[in-house]
Order: C-alpha cells, then sequence, then structure tokens
C-alpha cells in the first residue's frame, strides 16, 4: 500500500523530500535525518509515492519536478529520472508571495474567485488520490479563525485579505475528504495557524480526516528546547536567551518581510515559557538573510544562568546547518505516520505527533515541551496505535 503525497510549494524543502525519498527507494543513501526510520513502522519509506506538486511561481508551474530539482539541487545531488513523472501544477496564491521578486499567478486569478479555486483542487485531488497534502510553501501572514462560519464566509466573500492560501489548502483537503469519504491528512510545517485553529481542527474532525501542524521543528528551535529542559530539571535559574539564524535560501529571503518575520517569531519563541515555566528575557528570531550561505545557515545561541551558591554560567552554540533536508527528514516521518494514524480512527489533530515535529504544536493552546521528552512520549503513542509494530 502506498502513502501518496501531494506537495503544496515546490522550493528546496519539497525538493529535498522529493529527491531523498527516492534516493532511499533506490537505496542510495541511508535515511539519516529521518527520527524514526529505525522502527518498524506500518508504511515503509518505499510506499512514499509523490502525486502531485503545487506552486504558484510562473518559473515552476508546468515544470516536472526532474526539472525543478536540476535547477535548484542538481548541483550538489543526483536527481532521480523518476521525478520526470509529476509536473507541478498551478495553486492558490492569495497574496502568499506579495512584495517577492518573483512572477507569481494564483488560480483565484485564473478562474475569477477563490471558490472556484478551491473546488478546482477538489477536483483535482479526486483524480490524484492523495492520502497526504503538505503544505510547505513561503511563510506568509496568516491569522487563525478558530470559528467555521467565519472562514467559510471568508471564502464566500472571497475575502482575500483575511483568508491565507494555507487556510484555502486546508480547507480544500477538507472538502476533498468530505466529497470522496477518504481519511486525509493535512500536514502544515509552515508557521501559518493551521492545526492551532479551532475551526480547521474541527473540519478535520468532521471528516473523520486529520491536520498536523504547525511549523517544522528543525535547527536551533529543537535544540534549545532540549537545552532549556536540561537547565530546568536542574532548576537553573535562566537570565536570558539569544538565538538567531542568518540565511540565504529563498526562505530567508521572504523572512526579511517583518510582517513574516513576525510569524517565525511567534511560533519560536513559545518553547520558553512552555518549558521553564517563566518568561526569561530572550530574542529568539530567523534574523536576517545573507545570500552567501546558501541553504546552509548560521546558528549561533547564547544562554546564561543562575546556578547553585549564586553563581552564574554560560552556554554558546555555534552550527552551519543544512536548513532544507533537515524539514524534509522529518516529512518522511510525518506522511507515514499521518496516514496510518487516520487510518486508525484518530482525527482532528494529533498532540504527541505536534509536540515532537512542531514547533507550535497544535490545538490552540497545547504547550510545547522538550523534545527529548516528546520523542519518548511519541514512541509510546505509536506502539500504542498499533503504527509501530
Ligand atoms: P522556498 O522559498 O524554497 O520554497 C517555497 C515555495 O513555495 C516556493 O517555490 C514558492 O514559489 C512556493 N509558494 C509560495 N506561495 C505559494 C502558494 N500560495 N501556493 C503554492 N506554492 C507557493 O522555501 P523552503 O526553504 O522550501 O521552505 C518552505 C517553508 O517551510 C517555509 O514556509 C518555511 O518557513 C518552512 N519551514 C522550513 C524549515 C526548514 O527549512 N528547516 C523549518 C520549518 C519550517
Amino acid at each position: 500500500m502506498a502513502v501518496r503525497v501531494v506537495l503544496v510549494g515546490q522550493g528546496l524543502v519539497a525538493t529535498h523530500f522529493a529527491v531523498g525519498v527516492e534516493r532511499i527507494k533506490k537505496g542510495e543513501v541511508e535515511p539519516y535525518g529521518v527520527p524514526f526510520a529505525k522502527y518498524n513502522m506500518v508504511y515503509d519509506i518505499k510506499d512514499i509515492e509523490i502525486v502531485g506538486s503545487y506552486d504558484v511561481d510562473e518559473e515552476k508551474v508546468g515544470k516536472t519536478l526532474y526539472d525543478v530539482a536540476i535547477k535548484s539541487v542538481g548541483d550538489i545531488l543526483p536527481v532521480p529520472e523518476t521525478l520526470k513523472s509529476v509536473t507541478v501544477r498551478r495553486g492558490i496564491h492569495l497574496g502568499s508571495l506579495e512584495g517577492l521578486p518573483f512572477r507569481v499567478k494564483g488560480l483565484e486569478d485564473e478562474l475569477g474567485s477563490t471558490k472556484a479555486a478551491i473546488e478546482r483542487l477538489v477536483e483535482e485531488w479526486k483524480q490524484l488520490q492523495p492520502d497526504v497534502i503538505v503544505e510547505v510553501a513561503t511563510t506568509e501572514p496568516a491569522k487563525a479563525f478558530n470559528d467555521v462560519k467565519a472562514l467559510e464566509e471568508a471564502i464566500e466573500r472571497d475575502d482575500r485579505r483575511r483568508l491565507s492560501a494555507s487556510h484555502a489548502y486546508a480547507y480544500a483537503a477538507y472538502l476533498y475528504a468530505k466529497e470522496t469519504g477518504r481519511r486525509v491528512v493535512f500536514v502544515n510545517v509552515i508557521p501559518s495557524p493551521i492545526a492551532r485553529d479551532d475551526a480547521v481542527a474541527k473540519l478535520f474532525e468532521e471528516a473523520e480526516s486529520l491536520v498536523l501542524g504547525d511549523d517544522g521543528a528543525t535547527g536551533a528551535t529543537p535544540l534549545t528546547a532540549d537545552l532549556l529542559e536540561h537547565l530546568a530539571e536542574r532548576n537553573r535559574y535562566v537570565l536570558s536567551i539569544a538565538q538567531f539564524n542568518i540565511g540565504g535560501n529563498t526562505d530567508f529571503l521572504a523572512l526579511s518581510v517583518p510582517e513574516r518575520n513576525k510569524m517565525k517569531e511567534e511560533t519560536k519563541s513559545s518553547i520558553v515559557k512552555d518549558i521553564l515555566g517563566y518568561d526569561a528575557p530572550h530574542y529568539i528570531k530567523p534574523t536576517g538573510y545573507l545570500e552567501p550561505l546558501g541553504d546552509k545557515k548560521f546558528v549561533s545561541m547564547h544562554i546564561w544562568w543562575k546556578t547553585f551558591n549564586g553563581l552564574e554560567d554560560e552556554l554558546v552554540v555555534n552550527m552551519r546547518i543544512n536548513d532544507s533536508p533537515a524539514l524534509a527528514g522529518l516529512l518522511t516521518d510525518l506522511v507515514r505516520i499521518g496516514k496510518a494514524l487516520v487510518e486508525r480512527g484518530v482525527k482532528g489533530t494529533a498532540y504527541p505527533v505536534n509536540a515532537f515535529f512542531m514547533k507550535d504544536p497544535g490545538p490552540r493552546g497545547a504547550r510545547n515541551i522538550a523534545r527529548i521528552r516528546a520523542y519518548y512520549q511519541l514512541l509510546d503513542y505509536l506502539r500504542e496505535k498499533g503504527v509501530i509494530k
């Protein structure tokens, strides 16, 4: 049985995912960076099949995944020919690339309304028959609705200011599940509030489907969470936390727009109070764009705390991290886990999954916990549900 996947946003993360999964299938690389790869899961990595891809960048729409991959990672990786079978389709834009230097057109412009664009997606998905839809497009400003009626009215009114593209995709996934009776998984690894939007979680619950999110936890944030847990367990009192990231990929370019940076800041900062129990002064932000660094971002961290006898200690960490492959590795688990869980009757959202994989785990108001704890809790949960044999 296959895990049929549709990707929304054919950027670096989605491309590393597509290339990496195909290379693992061919036995070219080991599944390093896939957290649960060593366990016997009901779906193997070899079961993952990419059946569709969406973008709004005119440079990508109409090209095959192979062409997109050759252009973006062809100089550093061999690109499997199997990716020639999937062509990037036009998605819903709703301003998500506004202010950035790309030539863009959304389905809503082509068809005249957001509702018509959503209906088009549903029709296409009825043909493609995905089990899992992965939202991995550019970070966009987005606000939760928390009320199904308000979300549906915004679609009905074609309120392009209020609606985010991620909400439109999530709603299309819900409609596709409802109209086909298929149990669908929507995985949101961008900062938009989707799994932590009560409206979306409720719709997915009603359609016996599952939404996972929000914002994939890779890089410095999960490491900070684990370091804070270490300090909290020893009752050391944290005086300040500074953490910044500088990168040269288009994700960092997009984050140089203040409204988008704010979205990330929100999902990154929630770890401090949740783990320590108090809001230690902190500066945790994706800080800037520096083109020569490319996808291998520079991360730096400083944590300062009070220890026994009133003395003070400090920690400094510097890293260079391949940004996009880190999230692609997590996606390789998320799509398999999502499909296995929804088939076992899990609906709405699944906190144990989100707590490990996401920076701001749904449902709304859910706590962030150290990843080292979340990992073992998730392992128990997956065994209990029969997802890991
Ligand atoms: P990217 O800029 O390389 O790719 C984003 C792609 O989305 C582009 O091809 C763009 O044209 C497309 N896009 C934009 N709006 C769209 C829309 N409305 N519909 C369809 N496609 C659309 O970025 P990336 O490095 O691949 O990151 C993707 C997302 O993943 C970002 O939102 C980022 O914040 C999130 N994320 C990344 C990491 C990581 O890289 N480690 C971690 C957590 C979250």
